[in-house]
């Protein structure tokens, strides 16, 4: 880069022209001269130039003296040096003052051009350094702001997630707002939907006697311009008012938007004392920082919301009768209520135990070890220890663990077993009088002769009155089952009661067309009655053939471990909704459906069969599924 400004002092007129038309002057620098020390000096200091030429001898001031004051005055400028006959002491002196070439006279022009060229070169290069320097230290300083700026977001966003408390998370990005944007004081203020203003709800160095009780109408301030536009507002260089009588010189809003509300609020910094402008930059910073806002408030309503909800949900536990537990996976307790403490007797450290640990009754540390093999709802009847009834529902509930649920259901046992008196009481006095019309129809037809018409309506009279007293029959039989009348038990082979049933029901079966399948085993003994498990097995192979479609099959088949013997009827026939399996063994449950409307029955077998089956001391149950078919499988303890 050419175009430089050199200073030549020398007394020479001569060679000052030898320099400027040979050597400054061809190579574009431009030239000052001086032919004396005292001017030199006056026009370095004055105009500094980029290198000075300078000699050694001129009268009044030598060049080193010029040199000397040069370098007194704090000038730094690169100087070439001449002299005729220099002296090694010269030469360290003048270097010693900085000097940065040393030519002897006399000197060629080119020879002068080359020091010229290389001093300036040299020159360049440490401005270059000095401005490179310059510039990184510029950079250096942006960049540790900008760390600071992201330090400080990232601690914002990490206190949005952590912190609870609104109040200091607001707070929190309010500071963070003054600090990254070097603002003297900031602002946040959230919208109240019914009065339909902007309330402080978190502020920094703002003045306490605005921010007590700052609220801004949104129809008529800046921040509610903010609000209805959903834009940032940058203010610089003219006065703006936050609120009455507090006027700011610069000053920042942001929107702050939920993400399903629309705009709830607004962030803002001013300054009020200082000239300092905001930038564009500042006003990126804030919009980051309100979308925390915004998180913050949004999370703060989602748990608002759930601890309400929780809050509710415990109320409604705690004052629940009925006894709740819940447990984790692992059946660890989580909650009980005190209806479950209570009706328990639960310790009271409970909570955090195995359940199997604290829950004593048997019939609940049965259903607890058997949910996790069924992974379907359990349901029990639990009685406890002051005599009361429970129904108890054990289900495992999807990303929690288990729920267990108690009724108390004595009452309805108590009504459960005066209606059955009831009804036996009842059934019993009927039986007579049905006994006395069915001997009359009987003897009707023996009396005298009946038209046809008669005979058919005697013929429907007698139906009727049979399937009632078979009804009646059903009645007293679960009623006497129910009481444990004529019980009687004794050593028997089920085998041999299984064998009879199917040889007196094989007629039926083969009307229909259905294959009726038994193979008899040698099973040990059980203690049982013949009768009852005779009704046993003729209620469920009735049932497998009449809800079994023409040409289907039926499968009894028992087998025995060394405890408990094991009877299953099988068939193809219309299976059982999942809906209705539960029900099928209460009494007078019948499955209402297209394919059941035209099949007759009274909803008591199954009644019957399970009564007899407990009384026996044994359990049933059914597995089915529509249009496949059922399988009813009981257990009784066999003889050991
Ligand atoms: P019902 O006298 O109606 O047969 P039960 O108590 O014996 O009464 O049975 C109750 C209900 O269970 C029946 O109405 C029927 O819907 C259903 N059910 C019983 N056994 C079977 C079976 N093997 N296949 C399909 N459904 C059955």
């Amino acid at each position: 880069m050419a175009g430089e400004c050199i200073l030549v002092i020398d007394d020479s007129n001569e060679i000052q022209e030898v320099l400027r038309t040979m050597v400054i002057e061809p190579n574009g620098y431009r030239m000052m001269s001086a032919t004396n020390g005292e001017d030199g000096l006056r026009l370095a200091l004055e105009s500094p130039p980029d290198l000075i030429i300078l000699d050694e001898r001129m009268p009044h001031m030598t060049g080193v003296e010029v040199l000397t004051r040069l370098r007194e005055e704090g000038m730094q400028t690169p100087v070439i040096f001449y002299t005729f006959h220099g002296s090694e002491d010269l030469v360290v002196q003048v270097f010693r003052l900085g000097v940065q070439d040393y030519v002897i006279k006399p000197f060629e022009p080119a020879e002068m051009q080359r020091s010229v060229e290389r001093v300036l070169e040299k020159s360049r290069l440490r401005d270059e350094r000095d401005r490179l320097v310059v510039q990184l230290q510029q950079a250096n300083e942006r960049l540790e702001r900008q760390i600071q700026e992201m330090r400080t977001l990232y601690s914002i966003g990490r206190s949005v997630t952590s912190l609870l408390d609104l109040s200091a998370v607001l707070t929190r990005v309010v500071e963070a707002a003054v600090f990254v944007t070097r603002a003297e004081e900031g602002l946040l203020l959230l919208k109240e939907e019914q009065s339909n203003t902007l309330v402080l709800r978190a502020a920094k160095n703002l003045e306490e006697r605005v921010a007590r009780g700052l609220r801004l109408l949104v129809d008529d301030s800046l921040a509610g311009e903010v609000v209805h536009s959903g834009r940032p507002v940058m203010i610089n260089g003219q006065q703006a008012k936050v609120a009455t009588g507090y006027l700011v010189n610069a000053l920042v809003y942001v929107p702050i938007r939920s993400p399903d509300r629309g705009i709830i609020g607004v962030l803002g910094v001013t300054n009020r004392h200082s000239q300092q402008n905001f930038s564009e930059h500042d006003v990126q910073l804030l919009a980051t920082l309100s979308d925390y806002a915004a998180v913050a408030l949004e999370n703060a309503r989602l748990y608002e919301r759930a601890e309400t909800e929780r809050r509710k949900l415990e109320t409604v536990l705690h004052e629940s009768s009925e006894a709740v537990v819940v447990m984790d996976p692992d059946q660890r307790i989580l909650l009980c209520n005190p209806a479950a403490c209570g009706t328990l007797q639960l310790p009271a450290n409970s909570v955090g135990r195995l359940a199997g640990e604290v829950i004593t009754q048997p019939t609940l540390q049965e259903i607890l070890r058997g949910v996790q093999r069924a992974k379907r709802m359990i349901r029990a009847e639990v009685a406890i220890y002051d005599g009361r009834t429970f129904t108890a529902y054990l289900s495992s509930v999807e990303g929690v663990g288990y729920l267990l649920m108690m009724q108390d259901v004595t009452h309805f046992k108590e009504l459960d077993r005066i209606k059955s008196e009831f009804v036996s009481t009842v059934s019993h006095d009927l039986r007579t009088p049905l006994t006395t019309i069915q001997g009359y129809i009987t003897l009707l037809q023996r009396v005298g002769p009946l038209n046809e018409q008669q005979q058919e309506f005697v013929q429907r009279v007698h139906t009727s009155v049979s399937e009632i007293t078979e009804l009646i029959g059903e009645l007293l039989d679960l009623g006497r089952i129910e009481a444990g009348y004529d019980l009687d038990m004794e050593p028997l082979h089920v085998e041999a009661v299984i064998d009879i049933v199917v040889d007196e029901l094989q007629h039926l079966a083969a009307e229909k067309n259905l294959e009726l399948r038994w193979q008899k085993p040698n099973l040990p003994l059980i203690r049982g009655n013949h009768r009852r498990l005779q009704q046993v097995m003729e209620n469920l192979v009735s049932n497998a053939i009449k809800y079994t479609p023409e040409g289907g099959w039926i499968a009894v088949e028992a087998t025995s471990d060394k405890t408990y013997i094991v009877v299953r009827v099988a068939d193809s026939g219309i299976g059982i909704p999942l809906a209705d399996q539960p029900y099928i063994f209460e009494r007078f449950y019948r499955v209402e459906s297209e394919e059941t409307e035209t099949i007759q029955g009274t909803g008591l077998g199954l009644t019957i069969v399970k009564s007899a089956v407990e009384k026996h001391g044994g359990r049933i149950w059914v597995e089915s599924r529509p249009g496949v078919g059922s399988v009813f499988t009981f257990v009784l303890p066999a003889i050991e």
